[in-house]
């Protein structure tokens, strides 16, 4: 901003919805330049070789702990960040470069973590994937780490944020986020962040608004302006003027009172204008989630993502230990429906245990189902927690990535056994998640496997539309695609019009799509638990469920 106090209005795209006003604190890049090398004497090599290890040992522990407690308290995918982090640091490769750096060039260890780590940084960044580019973020979250840890601070640039501020930053690394909730801001403002991006999924997760896009932002925002933020508009005023300011007042008074009245009714059933009930229930990862969801109105829990049980070992839990953590987990919805997915991993979701998978386009390869065919002994260990779940929870069980039948077929055949073995007269409902189009179009064959279908739309989007939803570079071709993945509910519905339809991917929580996602046939919508108070009350808005000739003529009038 060139005029001191002037006012300025700056658009971006939202990547977590909400209102938020406060002073803005600009949070400078670090680490972005090489500091001149710490030289040192070849008599000196040995001793900075083993603060470099001694470092490494101490961020590796630091990073599973984080990660146990990124699991536990916020989310599973963001877990699995800090435990590739763990996985990249241990990286052989890494370590010789380092060493070699010391050795060589005679520099102190700290001056050869900045430099090779802005080495692989700039490798990472000059690659074209945009998940190549993640891991240049990753690699100057690391580096990050390390210098501190070498150089003895320990304080986070974010420790010390004004609370309630507005963050202004270029991006967010992950180990950011963490601060972040510890020592909150009203709202983020970014230059980069794509809607898929850690800092997305963080935002959305602690309600907290974001908006990213706002080129040269730093350049643009000074710290201390007051200003106003619309990350439903994406917009934020910065210095704005009196009528901007009352106008904001009323929005959120609006806001709140809207919010206060749909959690009054939280509780209460979702039903139709015309007397369809609709369950609506919660995506949940950790018991806190399980917990907040019982507030919110949740009948049940849709979506259990189990992959937080796995985070932060070592090795992976026993069916006792896994049992225990489930149980836990999912205690506070004892007497409600239950829907656990069986291990989704893979892709960008690793665990420190299975190692690296060295695919060229992980989305495309073994992950979910995929994944637990080639290690039957994970799958069999859940079975087992799961089946041993079902004597005290009305459970199903859900399996992810399904592509083809006999993906299903093979679980059920695992299921099947099992349950022999441990005399269980009554097996738990099996459903296959739509997530691929394939799956969509093979609802017929699939249904032979499955008691229910639950439509991963977040997927189904992704594998659709061929975008990766982690690229914001790619995002522009999927703004619009409820359309097409409308059309792929509809042929499932067509195809098994008995099939028990659910939704848990975000389109769930999408007011815009409640009535079109009825009139397809879907009965049951899992989503974050925030949510489930206004979506209840957009469900009793909607008329005539049944009759799905609006939909129809939707398709006619569609050019594909
Ligand atoms: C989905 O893909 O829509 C889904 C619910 O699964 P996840 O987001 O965990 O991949
Ligand atoms: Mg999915």
């Amino acid at each position: 901003m060139s005029e001191e106090n002037s006012k300025a209005i700056l658009q971006g795209k939202v990547i977590s919805p909400g209102l938020a006003e406060g002073k803005t604190f600009v949070l400078r890049n670090r680490l972005s330049q090489l500091d001149a090398p710490g030289l040192i004497e070849f008599k000196d090599i040995e001793q900075e070789l083993e603060y470099l290890d001694d470092a490494t040992a101490s961020i590796s522990q630091g990073l599973l702990f984080l990660a146990t407690k990124v699991e536990k308290e916020m989310n599973s995918r963001l877990a699995s960040v800090f435990e590739a982090h763990q996985l990249m640091l241990n990286d052989p490769l890494l370590k010789l470069e380092l060493q070699a750096e010391i050795r060589e060039n005679l520099v102190s260890a700290s001056s050869a973590v900045k430099a090779v780590f802005l080495r692989w940084e700039k490798r990472f960044q000059m690659m074209e994937s945009q998940i190549a580019q993640h891991k240049g973020d990753d690699m100057r979250d690391l580096s990050n780490r390390l210098s501190n840890e070498l150089s003895g601070i320990k304080i986070h640039p974010l420790e010390n944020i004004p609370a309630g501020c507005i963050l202004v930053a270029t991006r967010l690394l992950p180990s950011d986020t963490v601060h972040l909730s510890q020592h909150s801001a009203s709202a983020v403002l970014l230059e980069y962040g794509g809607a898929g991006s850690h800092a997305a999924l963080f935002a959305r997760e602690m309600g907290l608004p974001c908006i990213a896009g706002i080129a040269d932002i730093i350049k643009k925002i000074p710290t201390g302006a007051l200003t106003l933020v619309d990350a439903h508009k994406g917009e934020a005023i910065i210095h704005p003027e009196a009528e901007d300011a009352e106008e904001f007042h009323s929005k959120v008074h609006k806001q709140q009172k809207l919010f206060a009245e749909a959690r009054q009714k939280a509780h209460e059933q979702a039903v139709t204008q015309d007397g369809v009930a609709i369950s609506v229930l919660a995506n949940v990862g950790c018991r806190a989630d399980t917990e907040k969801a019982m507030e919110n109105g949740a009948e049940g829990i849709g979506l259990y993502r189990t992959e937080h049980a796995y985070m932060g070992r070592i090795t992976p839990p026993s069916a006792d230990e896994l049992f225990d953590e489930m149980r836990d987990t999912l205690a506070p919805a004892i007497g409600k429906p239950i829907c656990v997915r069986i291990l989704d991993i893979g892709a960008d979701k690793l665990l420190p245990f299975t190692g690296f998978l060295a695919e060229s386009n992980p989305a495309l390869g073994r992950r979910g189902i995929r994944f637990l065919r080639e290690y039957p002994n994970l799958l069999e260990t859940q079975l087992r927690a799961v089946l041993k779940l079902t004597s005290e929870f009305d459970i199903s069980l859900l399996v992810p990535m399904v592509t083809l039948p006999s993906d299903m077929a093979m679980v059920k055949e695992a299921l099947k056994r099992l349950g022999a073995e441990l005399g269980l007269a009554v097996l738990p409902p099996l459903g296959a998640m739509i997530e691929t189009p394939a799956a969509a179009l093979s609802a017929r064959r699939l249904a032979l496997y499955a008691d229910f279908f639950s439509f991963g739309t977040n997927d189904l989007i992704q594998y659709t539309f061929a975008s990766d939803r982690d690229n914001a570079a790619v995002e522009q071709y999927t703004v619009n695609s409820s359309e097409v993945i409308l059309r792929l509910l509809r042929i499932v519905h067509e195809d098994v019009p008995d099939m028990p339809l659910s939704v848990c991917g975000e389109l769930a929580g999408g007011k815009e799509h409640i009535a079109a996602l009825l009139g397809s046939g879907i009965r049951a919508l899992s989503l974050a638990s925030p949510l489930i108070p206004a979506i209840k009350e957009v469900i009793r808005g909607v008329t005539q469920v049944n009759v799905s000739e609006d939909s129809h003529l939707a398709e006619k009038m569609m050019l594909i």
